[in-house]
């Protein structure tokens, strides 16, 4: 890291990347953005970061009136990948059961039809997407079965390492630069970059070197703190795109060995 970088990273992960370094590794970051709807000044502020770091992002868009909008704003922009998040983005679970947009009693045949009619309107909107991003991470086995049979190839949620099912490729985000009890707000570099410490030395255990982490922000919700941090953040790690990371499509796999 270099010596400009600011004292916490320094102080907080200094020591884990000199280990990282002697082994001849660098950590593999890529980065996911949530909850983009339409084109405004919070998504330019995000999209201006992504092209001034060079880094590849890719924004879970929500299908509404304004995804043309939004298809046509990020089509101008060098490293952008529009991502399916969620039908609708409402939550239909019970009260206390926390958040999310699936629920046990629906039928693999009503979310494959939602599936359907979600990735149609993308495309109608003029985006290709090959990634579902389940709204608050919320995973659930009708999803994933609809989610490998559909022209999708790839899903992301959060915490999980990276794997593939059957019909798609799961890389997930696990760096949230949010914390959420109460409302949005900047999680604080100290527990964030602790957390990527604990992540780091996990992977350096375990020889898991090339094992991702995922960068989680949610632009709409972003204080002044979460843009300071993140454009501190983005200077010092660079991130790659979500694509090259999951690239062993399994589809690809099963057509080369058929
Ligand atoms: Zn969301």
């Amino acid at each position: 890291m270099r010596i400009t970088a600011p004292l916490a990273f320094r102080l907080i992960l200094g020591p884990e990347l000199r280990l990282w370094a002697k082994a001849g590794h660098g950590p593999v970051l890529w980065w996911r953005d949530d909850d983009a709807r339409a084109p405004n000044e919070a998504l330019d502020k995000l999209l201006e970061l992504s092209r001034r770091h060079g880094a590849p992002l890719t924004l879970a868009a929500i299908a509404g009136p304004h995804l043309a909008a939004l298809v046509r704003r990020v089509e101008v922009e060098p490293a952008i990948e529009i991502a399916v998040h969620g039908f609708k983005h409402i939550n239909r679970q019970p009260a206390g059961r926390g958040f999310g947009e699936v629920v046990p009693e629906d039928s693999l045949e009503w979310v494959r039809a939602q599936l359907r009619a979600t990735v149609m309107a993308f495309h109608k909107a003029g985006a290709k997407p090959t990634l579902f991003v389940p709204p608050w991470n919320h995973l659930t086995s009708q999803l994933i079965a609809a989610i490998d049979d559909s022209c999708l190839t790839a899903m992301s949620a959060f915490g999980e390492a990276r794997g593939s099912g059957e019909g798609f490729v799961r890389l997930d985000t696990h760096l949230d630069v949010l914390r959420w009890k109460g409302g949005g707000r900047f999680r604080g570099r100290w527990r964030f970059l602790s957390r990527m410490r604990r992540l780091m030395a996990q992977r350096r255990i375990s020889g898991q070197w090339d094992e991702p982490m995922g960068l989680l922000t949610h632009h709409m919700d972003h204080d002044a703190a979460t843009w300071t941090f993140l454009d501190q953040f983005l200077a010092v790690f660079p991130t790659r795109a979500r694509q090259d990371l999951t690239k062993t499509s399994p589809r690809a796999a099963r057509a080369l060995s058929a």
